[in-house]
């Protein structure tokens, strides 16, 4: 089977399991995002994707975003930030970004909004909260109980547009648990900033879940493209 086949039959897998799980939340697929994490895939890939039609595509690693944006510069595909972020690279990630998910502590804010104004254009921002038991190892994201101070801090920087929120359910806990959490979060950070209507949330794993809980992003990687090459 080609490349181009199997991503295409991941892709077909995706979209029908979207297409249940909207149907059994009685809510319509068209309400869904679905941006395909290709971290640690090759900017080939990304090219089939547009290819199939694919219109959103997520990074987390911000040198390996940078090169493969550039390689695909030529393609009508909106790139997703939703790793890890130093506030030392804020800027930087703004240069090809288009939504930055992974918005988790003030210290962020002024480099992103620096970037974007001097790139000239708003960039989609959203808040990623933790949905970690306190005290978690490894946790990230912003506590909920900072979420409304970050919040405002976006509300005020120039250039950036607070869209939602972000969250990842916790290894080994119950996703469907998390994401009710996540909602009841959003709708609190939609009270503050009724244009904040986005909500990123399941992956390959728990999409189904997700759906349920009102996301309106999935960040789905390994169902579309198979699983991760091994990095050195
Ligand atoms: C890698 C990654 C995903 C995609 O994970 P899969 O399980 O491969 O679908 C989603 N969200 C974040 C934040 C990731 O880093």
């Amino acid at each position: 089977m080609t490349r181009h086949d199997e991503i295409a039959q991941g892709l077909a897998a995706v979209r029908e399991r979207i297409d249940v799980a909207c149907a059994a939340a009685d809510r319509s697929p068209d309400e869904i995002t679905l941006v395909v994490v290709t971290k640690f895939f090759p900017a080939s890939d990304v090219r089939l994707l547009a290819d199939l039609g694919v219109r959103d595509v997520g990074e987390n690693r911000h040198q390996e975003a940078v090169e493969k944006a550039a390689e695909c510069s030529d393609l009508d595909v909106r790139w997703h930030f939703i790793g890890g972020l130093q506030s030392n690279k804020a800027a930087a990630v703004t240069t090809y970004a288009d939504v930055v998910h992974s918005v988790d502590r003030a210290k962020l804010v002024g480099g992103l909004s620096r970037g974007a104004q001097e790139r000239g254009r708003l960039l989609d921002c959203l808040v990623q909260v933790s949905l970690d038991p306190p005290g978690a190892e490894g946790r990230s994201g912003c506590d909920p109980d900072d979420v409304p101070a970050l919040v405002a801090r976006l509300q005020e920087a120039e250039g950036l547009q607070l869209r939602g929120v972000m969250g990842v359910a916790p290894l080994g806990g119950d996703p469907g648990e998390a994401f009710e959490k996540l909602a009841a979060i959003a709708a609190d950070v939609r009270a503050q900033e009724p244009g904040a209507t986005w909500v990123s949330a399941g992956m390959s794993g728990d999409l189904e879940d997700a759906v349920r809980h009102g996301a309106t992003h999935l960040r789905i990687g390994s169902a579309v493209l198979g699983p991760r090459p091994v990095v050195k």
